[in-house]
C-alpha cells in the first residue's frame, strides 16, 4: 500500500479533503458542504456511495466521518505520511509554509485578527486533525506567503505610518498558492525556469485577484490587507471609493452591514441582482438580461485596468496567464478584457480561445500579439501536497 499525503481546506460552512500518493499524484477527494446546517452533506469523489453526516455536523465530525469513509473504502487505509493544511492568513510571520508545532500554532493565532472569519476555522481543523493523528507531520500553507516579496511601494497604503506600524495595516495580497502555482506551470510550458520568469497572473474564480511576477517572484497583487480590494468578484465589490463609507453611513447604514454588502452582496451579483456565477451570467447575457451584459462588462473592464496596472511593476512580460473558474473556462471574459487592451499589444487568436488554449502550452494569443497569453489550470491543492511532504521530510516536528 502506497504511502498517502493528506491535504485539508477548512472553510467557513465547507471542508475539502484531497489525498495524493507519495508521487503527489491525486488519488481521491472528499468535500462537506453547509457544515453546522441542517443539510450538512459530504461525498468522496472516487467512490459512489454518500457519506451519511449528522444534521447540523460541525468541522470536527465532517472531519473524521470523512476519514474514516476514506479508511473504510481503502482509500486511505493506513496513516497519512504528512498532512498539508491550507490556512489563509500568515501575516508578516510567514514567508514560506511551516512546520505546525505550539509555537507555529500560536503565531497563526496571532494572525487571527487580520482574518476574523478565515484563521480560527482553520486552526479547529489543524486542532481536529492533530488529535486524530497525533504524531504525523502537519505543515501550514499559506494564501498570504507568496506575496510577502512585495516591496514596501507596492504593499504600503497611503495612510499614517502608524496604522502599519502598530496594527499592521498593509496590504497582503491572497490566492498567492494559485499564483506560486502559476509561476511554476507557466515557466515550465514556456521552456524556462521559474526564477527567469515574469508573468501577470490572473486568478479568477468566486474571488478574483491579479499579481505581477517578476523573475518568480510577486511584486505586486491586486488583494489588500482583505480579500475584497482589487477586481470585480463574485459577490465582492474589490475597489471602491473610501468616501464611500462616511457616505452610506449618512444613509443610516452600519459599518457592520456596509461591510456585509461588499462582501456578500456586491459584485457580479450586486450589479447583475440574479446571480454571482458567471456562467448563468453569461447565459442571462445572451438572453438579452442587460444588468447581467454590464455586469460582466465592468468585470472584464476593472480586470483590464489592472492588467495595466500590473505592468508598472515588470520590466519584462514572458505571458498573462488565466487561472481559476473563469479564467479556465470563459473565453468570453478572456476576449472581452484583452480587448481593452490592444494598444498594449495583446491579441487574441479566437478559435485558440474557444478551445482554451492550445497545444501541451494552452496558448491563446494570436500570431501577431506581442504577449504570450496562457490558460493553466490552477491546482493549490497540489502544491500543499508537496510542502507539506518536502517540509515533512527535511524538518523533525
Ligand atoms: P472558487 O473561487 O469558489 O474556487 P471557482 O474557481 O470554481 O470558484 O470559480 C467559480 C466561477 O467559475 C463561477 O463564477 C463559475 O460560473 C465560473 N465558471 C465555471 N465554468 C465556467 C464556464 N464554462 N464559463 C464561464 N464561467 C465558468
Amino acid at each position: 500500500m502506497d504511502a498517502n499525503l493528506l491535504v485539508i481546506n477548512c472553510g467557513s460552512s465547507s471542508l475539502k479533503l484531497a489525498v495524493f500518493d507519495s508521487r503527489h499524484r491525486k488519488q481521491a477527494s472528499a468535500l462537506a458542504e453547509r457544515l453546522n446546517s441542517n443539510d450538512a452533506f459530504a461525498r468522496i469523489s472516487a467512490s459512489e456511495q454518500p457519506v451519511q453526516l449528522p444534521s447540523g455536523a460541525s468541522h470536527e465530525t465532517a472531519l473524521s466521518t470523512l476519514i474514516n469513509a476514506l479508511k473504510d473504502q481503502a482509500i486511505m487505509a493506513n496513516d497519512p505520511i504528512a498532512i498539508g493544511h491550507r490556512v489563509v492568513h500568515g501575516g508578516e510571520t510567514f514567508r514560506e509554509a511551516a512546520l505546525l508545532n505550539d509555537e507555529s500554532i500560536a503565531a497563526i493565532e496571532d494572525c487571527a485578527s487580520l482574518a476574523p472569519l478565515h484563521n480560527p476555522v482553520n486552526l479547529a481543523g489543524i486542532a481536529a486533525t492533530r488529535s486524530l493523528y497525533p504524531s504525523v507531520p502537519q505543515v501550514a500553507v499559506f494564501d498570504t506567503a507568496f506575496h510577502q516579496t512585495l516591496p514596501a511601494r507596492a504593499f504600503l497604503y497611503a495612510l499614517p505610518e502608524a496604522y502599519y506600524r502598530d496594527w499592521a495595516v498593509r496590504r497582503y495580497g491572497f490566492h498567492g498558492t494559485s499564483h506560486f502555482f502559476m509561476a511554476q506551470e507557466a515557466a515550465r510550458r514556456l521552456g524556462r525556469t521559474p526564477a527567469t520568469t515574469s508573468i501577470i497572473s490572473a486568478h479568477l474564480g468566486n474571488g478574483c485577484s491579479i499579481t505581477a511576477i517578476r523573475d518568480g517572484i510577486s511584486v505586486d497583487t491586486s488583494m489588500g490587507l482583505t480579500p475584497l480590494e482589487g477586481l470585480v468578484m463574485g459577490t465582492r465589490s474589490g475597489d471602491v471609493d473610501p468616501g464611500l463609507f462616511d457616505f452610506l453611513a449618512d444613509k443610516g447604514i452600519s459599518a457592520e452591514e456596509i461591510t456585509e454588502v461588499l462582501n456578500t452582496k456586491s459584485g457580479l451579483l450586486g450589479l447583475s441582482g440574479q446571480t454571482n456565477d458567471m456562467r448563468s451570467l453569461c447565459d442571462l447575457a445572451d438572453h438579452g438580461h442587460e444588468p447581467s451584459a454590464l455586469a460582466i462588462d465592468i468585470f472584464c473592464f476593472r480586470l483590464a485596468k489592472y492588467v495595466g496596472a500590473m505592468m508598472a511593476s515588470l520590466t519584462s512580460l514572458d505571458a498573462l496567464v488565466f487561472t481559476g473558474g473563469i479564467g479556465e473556462n470563459s473565453a468570453r471574459v478572456r476576449q472581452q478584457a484583452l480587448s481593452h487592451l490592444r494598444l498594449m499589444g495583446f491579441q487574441i487568436d479566437s478559435e485558440l480561445n474557444e478551445a482554451h488554449g492550445a497545444y501541451s502550452q494552452g496558448r491563446v494569443e494570436s500570431s501577431d500579439s506581442r504577449f504570450p497569453v496562457l490558460v493553466i489550470p490552477t491546482d493549490e491543492e497540489l502544491v500543499i501536497a508537496r510542502e507539506a511532504s518536502r517540509l515533512a521530510t527535511s524538518s523533525p516536528v
